[in-house]
Formats: structure tokens, sequence, C-alpha cells
């Protein structure tokens, strides 16, 4: 099972993200990532394998944000590589993820269907895309998370930055760990 980590601070976070990530590193991971908000902007950073490999990433190319989110991944969905490594993001957001989306197929050939382009073979960004797309429709960030999570069926929890939002991180957690298929079991 992957971690999920976001903290809300007053000076840089993203090496306290890195070192809460740590603490979960027993969990087991294949990749790792950050994302932080620089003058309201999302910036992120990830990289395959293990914590050390991310945090050679952040020391030369540093993030500055006060806000973040973090994550390890144990996939389920695509290789484990730097593209599906979490977070993930739109122009609008980014999200990190641990869990299944059961119905990511048919959520991408809507979102899809309606013009959205998506670049990993995960589940998870179709999370995104549902979101930035309510966003697009006119809904604030609270409410374009509220109005997607119905959608989504499986096992998940979630974090959530948005662009141009310094104050707010949103999580959400469903409550079905026995949903998980027994053959992938997130530990
Ligand atoms: N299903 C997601 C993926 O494969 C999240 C996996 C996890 O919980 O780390 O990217």
């Amino acid at each position: 099972m992957c971690g999920i980590v976001g903290i809300l601070g007053k000076e840089a976070v993203a090496t306290q993200v890195v070192e809460a990530l740590r603490r979960l590193e027993y969990r087991g991971y294949d990749s790792a990532g950050v994302a932080t908000l620089e003058h309201g902007l999302l910036t992120r950073r990830r990289a395959e394998g293990k914590l050390k490999n991310l945090e050679i990433r952040l020391s030369s190319e540093p993030l500055e944000g006060l806000i973040g989110i973090g994550h390890t991944r144990w996939a389920t969905h695509g290789k484990p590589n730097e593209t599906n490594a979490h977070p993930h993001a739109t122009a609008k957001l980014a999200v990190v993820h641990n869990g299944i989306i059961e119905n990511f197929r048919e959520l991408r050939a809507e979102l899809q269907a309606d013009g959205y382009v998506f670049e990993t073979e995960t589940d998870t960004e179709i999370v995104a895309h549902l979101v930035t797309r309510a966003l697009d429709r006119g809904l604030t960030p609270v409410d374009a998370v509220a109005a997607s999570l119905p959608r989504l069926r499986g096992a998940f929890a979630l974090a959530f930055l948005f662009e141009g939002q310094e104050d707010l991180l949103i999580g959400s957690a469903d409550r079905r760990p026995e949903g998980l298929p027994a053959g992938r079991r997130h530990r």
C-alpha cells in the first residue's frame, strides 16, 4: 500500500513531505513524488525507485512551496516509472491516490470524449481530469471534488492541491478496503 501525505506549512514543505513519506516506507513502494504551489503555480518532482532518488531530484531542482502533497506508489495500473508516479496533475490541480478506481476505463473514455488528454497508464489520472472538468464547468474546488467522488467506484484515499489555492488541501477516503480484488491486495 502506498503512502499519502499533505502538509500546509509556514516554510518550504518539500523536505517535510519526504520525511513524512520516509515514515511510511515500511508499507512498500516503487516510486515517489511531491507537488507544491510556488507563487500559486503547481510544480512537482517525481522519481522511480527509492525516496533517495526523489531527494536527489529535489536537491538539484528544489521546490519552495509552503503547501504540498506527497506519495509513495505501489503500482496497480501502469508500470512503475516516473510518468506513472504520483502526484498526477492537470493545469488546475494535483492529486495523490492510494487504492484502485475500478471504473476508470469508462470514466477515461467519457473524459477523452470531452477532450481531456491522458498522459499516464494509471487509474488515478481519471480523478485528476474528472475534478478538472468540474472546475472547468465553474465549480469551486470543494464542490468539484464533492461532485466527482460519487462517480468513483473502488477503494481509495485521495489528497488534492489546487492551482492558486495556497490555503487549501482536500483529502477524501472511501470506507471499503474490502472492495480491493483479492489477487492484488494493498498491504
Ligand atoms: N492505483 C494507483 C496506481 O497504480 C495507486 C496505487 C497506490 O495505491 O499506490 O497508480
